[in-house]
């Protein structure tokens, strides 16, 4: 149900799913006030070896703690920012605060992770848009290829042509392109060899029915089949089940992300979660329990 509107074809969730228009209206004006008062955080979910769990790097997923209503869903919150044009400056700082993230969680493992950050549509076209990403590498001391930009098959089409120069860009940097809810937007085979994108993130709609759906489970072949002769990296995104994790394992699908193998963590937890994994980490991969 995406809706095109203005000249910049912004996709948006319809106000069905935004909840009633007033409450927006609210909720709008209360996220200047809460940008001001710095109500957002991120939070951050884990994405592991689908065989080994070992934490190989994490999402970062944006929180609005709003003193009265409490935690406000990015999906309540984003589209009215998308809109606005809010997105630029939180996405900024998300940038930035991920980048800075990422270093505090190398040192507790002891090893290379990377973050991986939602950039939203009107954010990668805006003009800004590179000089924050550089801003946010050169800030936190974060190298290039530590930092995965997760962008939706809507951001590509929208103008194929900027975010082929801005992903050469991103390439240059060594920063990695992740296509998010791969399958559920405008999918376009052809994309796939025009841009230098390196992972997919496979779409918990897909997911989630999974081992028992043949649909399913044949889309999630597909995808699996398709990036390894592209040679790009898979993450299934929406595991929940023990089930789930082994028939993705089976298939060939590398990483998993889940509620099964850590939800969204404030980043104190996440260092928690890591030190907890590092056990896991330094087994060897043959020796490993399998178990988080
Ligand atoms: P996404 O990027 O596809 O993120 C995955 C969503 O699935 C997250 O929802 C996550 O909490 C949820 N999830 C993860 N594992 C499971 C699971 O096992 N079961 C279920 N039911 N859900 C799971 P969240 O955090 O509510 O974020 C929703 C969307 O909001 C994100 O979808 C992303 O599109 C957007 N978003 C979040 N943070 C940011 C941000 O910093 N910038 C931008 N532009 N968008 C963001
Ligand atoms: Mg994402
Ligand atoms: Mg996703
Ligand atoms: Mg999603």
């Amino acid at each position: 149900r995406a809706k095109e509107t203005g000249k910049g074809r912004t996709v948006l969730y319809s106000p069905r799913d935004q909840g009633p228009p007033e409450h927006d209206i609210s909720l709008e004006a209360a996220m200047f006030k809460a940008v001001r008062e710095g109500e957002f955080l991120l939070y951050y979910q884990p994405i592991v070896d689908a065989r080994t769990k070992v934490i190989e790097g994490f999402e970062t997923l944006m929180r609005w703690k709003h003193p009265t209503l409490g935690m406000v869903p990015p999906v309540r919150f984003i589209p009215i920012a998308e809109n606005n044009g809010l997105i630029n400056l939180l996405g900024a700082w998300a940038l930035k605060a991920a980048c800075m993230q990422i270093r505090q969680f190398q040192e507790v493992a002891g090893r290379e992770l990377y973050i991986s950050v939602n950039i939203s549509p009107r954010q990668f076209r805006s003009d800004r848009f590179l000089s924050e990403l550089d801003d946010a590498l050169a800030m936190s001391g974060a190298e290039g290829h530590q930092l995965v930009l997760e962008i939706t098959e809507g951001t590509l089409m929208v103008d194929p042509a900027h975010a082929e120069a801005v992903m050469e860009k991103m390439v240059e940097r060594k920063v990695r392109i992740a296509i998010d809810d791969f399958g559920t937007g405008y999918s376009s085979l052809a994309y796939l060899k025009r841009f230098p994108i390196s992972v997919l993130k496979i779409d918990r709609a897909f997911v989630k029915d999974l081992p028992g759906s043949h649909k399913d489970a044949a889309i999630c072949k597909v995808v699996l089949d398709l990036a390894r002769h592209l040679s790009l990296a898979v993450v299934a995104e929406g595991v929940e089940t023990e089930d789930q994790l082994a028939w993705l394992d089976e298939q060939g699908c590398h990483y998993v992300q889940g509620y099964l193998t850590g939800k969204p963590m404030p980043a104190n937890v996440a260092v928690t979660a890591l030190k907890e994994n590092l056990y896991t980490a330094l087994l060897p991969a043959d020796t490993r329990t399998g178990k988080p």
